[in-house]
């Protein structure tokens, strides 16, 4: 984390010093609670000993094992991770310090969220992304809304992690603190939005088996769940198309109408196809079954992953 160079012209104040953000430790000794995660190599992939392939996971995904989400790191703990791994990103679990953070993925996001009224406070910068750190209230839910707003470029985190200053990605740009000030309360329009009944893509996994993303069909059919019209280049005229085809097979491998919905909403194409998509989906997924025979259970034949 040598490289660093503070982003603080912007401040008159020649104290004005944002070097101890990157600080895992430092953070820590703050009340913030860090957990190492994947870092970048010069090339973008993943450099940890992890050697993930998904890029969304490289230089965000957890070091750890499962249930650091419930981890309260001290600056000890923090310490020996950093001698371990000493070019990890650093995530900062939101729930234990009671944050709420404000995630403007893209103009359209930040645009918005700027009109809706952002309340001057800790924020942070990757590229186009800005994260405002607030304060959580207490009778907010601990959650975690995503591609949430009319723009749908707004994350509304309180729960999990969100990779926090100093951090690489793997674009090669740095999360540097923009603007250092103290950690606001959050404003009444984000709360709200933390309120919405998620969709269940954005619940996380549900209570049913095979998990999301998980569909027995032909490796044609995955390739068009996975990829919409682009999976079968010149089949499907349309997105709508390519989901109906998914669903059919679907409905004919036995699935249930839950299964089916998990794995489509698990699907970007398919989420930004319209707005609510667990409200137009079901009917769709009626329509197929009122005209498909079902071949056979799906629970006896393979299952594959496409996620
Ligand atoms: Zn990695």
């Amino acid at each position: 984390m040598s490289s660093i160079t503070p982003l603080h012209e912007h401040r008159q104040d020649p104290k004005f010093d944002t070097r101890w953000y990157y600080n895992p430790v430092q953070l820590a000794e703050a009340g913030f609670f860090p957990i190492p995660l994947c870092w970048p190599n010069n090339a973008g992939a993943c450099g940890c000993p992890k050697k993930h392939q998904d890029p969304k996971e490289v230089g965000k995904a957890p070091l750890l094992p499962g249930g650091y989400q419930h981890l309260r790191p001290t600056p000890q703990m923090v310490a020996r991770w950093r001698s371990r791994w000493p070019r990890a990103n650093w995530g900062l679990l939101l729930e234990p310090s009671g944050l709420l953070v404000i995630d403007g993925d893209g103009p359209e996001g930040i645009a918005e969220a700027q009109e809706r009224g952002l309340p001057p406070t800790l924020t942070v910068a990757r590229g186009e992304r800005r994260h405002w750190y607030y304060r959580r209230p207490e009778d907010a839910p601990a959650a975690r809304r995503t591609k949430a707003g009319e723009s749908r470029q707004l994350d509304i985190l309180a729960a999990g992690y969100v990779v926090g200053p100093g951090s690489l990605h793997r674009s090669g740009e740095r999360y540097m603190v923009v603007e250092q000030l103290p950690i606001a309360p959050a404003p009444a329009w984000a709360v709200e939005l933390l309120r919405v009944k998620p969709t269940p893509a954005a619940a996380g996994p549900l209570p049913i088996l095979p998990p999301p993303g998980y569909l027995n069909l032909s490796p044609r059919l995955q390739a068009v769940l996975r990829y919409g019209p682009d999976g079968d280049p010149g089949r499907y005229p349309s997105r709508s198309e390519a989901l109906y085809a998914v669903i059919v097979a679907a409905v004919a491998s036995g699935h249930s109408d839950a299964e089916i919905l998990a794995a489509l909403l698990s699907q970007a194409w398919v989420r930004d196809m319209r707005r609510h998509p667990e409200r137009w989906i079901p009917p769709q997924i009626a329509k197929a079954r009122a005209s498909t025979t079902v071949r056979r259970p799906a629970r006896s034949v393979k299952v594959v992953c496409i996620g």
